[in-house]
């Protein structure tokens, strides 16, 4: 573990960077934090800035004295800014040439550009932020829908934080005891209970693993495969759920041609819906291009949806599917349920919805088959605390693993040290969440995700 207090020496100088998209929107902001940044705005615009105040004018060549732009210019003196020290932003017209010249003016005046999620790593390395909530800044650009974005800003909030640094105290208090047992084995150090500590904590941990999947399925959506041999109605059951008209629906067999994706918001968890052309085997050479799609799309989802047509007794091509589904989470639309059943659907081991892609019936049911089967049960409540990220589960237990490592040396009677290593190996993991105990290697990994601005 490295101390990256060091890496505030190297961040000295000032950054600048185009914080919106560039395109043909109505406004863009350049953005500029540090030492420098008042004094070198200040040679390219117009008037005089003034703490956290709105200036209008216009940002001029300080070389040419050409006019650029006409902008709107704020100034935000540290340290109550978004990355602790001083900050300006130009509010100046969203085309690309606007915003790249005013960019330009502010490097040739000394600014450097900077780095994908600079400004939030300085927010982080300046102590006003940890990581997790550095983090959660992405989740919260990226969040897909209301629920997602209430989870990633608790995330921003801190909500997260609070439970691991309230375990990693507790550790902390357990190690410091332990280690002056070993220090001062001859002095009288007051016994204290370690297993009961110990166990809330590694509790605590556990709770924290073992919403984590349902966080994810919330943060990340569910890539989900609708498959099903042609006509059985996957592109009606598609749109229904779209509640639009996106894929083309028509009687003529293999007419999918392509695959679709399309993000649908079903009860706050994002599916990611892949129609995938019907699998049936086949020489036509566009067909068997559109099977292979189809596997494809199986072994990258996360979840298949399965569309039969009850309507006719299964066939070979719905027998090939159901055996190329074995290791997936599957659910099945017993689909055509308008019209009388002739399919045995007894065959198919996997939960079953009614539904009539015509009629609109089961519908609903469909939906809330779906959201249950990828989250196991836990739907999330307002006051729900999920861990969302991946890199933080991984953590949580590693930790966990440690404490239960710690919790068999207790029982075994072990010398302390052989507790002590877990505990500090447990406390490592937990620090590298909120930031306490990382490396650069992982701050550059995590901050790399970032775009520039950001
Ligand atoms: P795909 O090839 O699996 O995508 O199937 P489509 O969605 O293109 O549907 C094929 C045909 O079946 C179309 O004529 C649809 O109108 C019809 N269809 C789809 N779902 C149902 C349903 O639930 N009941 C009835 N009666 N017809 C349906």
């Amino acid at each position: 573990m490295k101390d990256v207090s060091y890496l505030l020496a190297v961040y000295q100088d000032t950054i600048a960077a185009i914080s919106t998209p560039i395109g043909e929107c109505g406004i863009g902001i350049v953005r500029l934090s540090g030492r420098e940044a008042l004094p070198i705005v200040q040679r390219l615009f117009s008037r005089k800035l003034d703490n956290r105040r709105l200036v209008y004018g216009h940002i001029v060549d300080p070389d040419s004295a050409e006019m650029v732009d006409e902008v709107l210019v704020a100034y935000m003196k540290a340290p109550h800014t978004y990355t602790r020290e001083d900050i300006v932003e130009i509010d100046c017209h969203g085309g690309a040439i606007p915003l790249q010249r005013i960019l330009g003016l502010a490097l040739r005046q000394g600014a450097r550009l900077a780095n994908p999620g600079e400004f939030t790593l300085r927010a982080f390395l300046n102590g006003r932020i940890d990581l997790a909530q550095a983090e959660s800044v992405l989740d919260v650009i990226q969040s897909k829908t209301q629920a997602s974005l209430r989870l990633a800003m608790q995330g921003l909030d801190g909500k997260l934080s609070e439970p691991v640094r309230e375990v990693r105290r507790s550790l902390m208090d357990i190690l410091a005891y332990l280690t002056a047992r070993i220090d001062f084995p001859e002095n009288e150090v007051a016994e204290q209970d370690v297993r009961e500590p110990l166990e809330k904590a590694r509790s605590a941990l556990q709770q924290l693993v073992a919403n984590a999947d349902a966080g994810m399925v919330y943060r990340q959506g569910v890539r989900t495969a609708i498959v099903g041999r042609p006509n059985v109605g996957k592109s009606s059951l598609l749109n229904r759920l779209l509640r639009q008209s996106r894929a083309i629906v028509t009687p003529i067999p293999g007419t999918t041609r392509d695959t679709l994706e399309e993000t649908v918001n079903l009860k706050g968890v994002p599916f990611l819906l892949i129609d995938t052309a019907g699998i049936m085997e086949s020489n036509n050479v566009v067909e068997a291009l559109a099977v292979e799609r189809s596997r494809k799309a199986i072994t990258q989802a996360d979840f298949v949806l399965l569309v039969i047509d009850t309507s006719e007794p299964l066939t070979q091509s719905d027998r090939g599917l159901i055996d190329l589904l074995s290791e997936k989470t599957v659910l099945v639309a017993a689909n055509k349920c308008d019209l009388p059943r002739r399919a045995d659907m007894d065959e198919l081991p996997w939960l079953q919805v009614s539904t009539s892609a015509l009629t609109g019936e089961g519908l609903e049911g469909l939906e809330t088959a779906m959201v249950n089967s990828v989250l196991g049960g836990k739907v999330v409540t307002s006051d729900a605390l999920l861990v969302t990220n991946p890199r933080h589960k991984e953590a949580l237990q590693r930790a966990e693993r440690h404490l239960r490592l710690a919790r068999a040396a207790l029982e075994e009677n072990l010398p302390d040290d052989f507790v002590t290593i877990d505990l500090t190996a447990a406390l490592n993991a937990l620090g590298e969440i909120t930031g306490e105990a990382v490396t650069d290697e992982l701050l550059d990994i995590i901050f790399s995700r970032f775009c520039i601005g950001k």
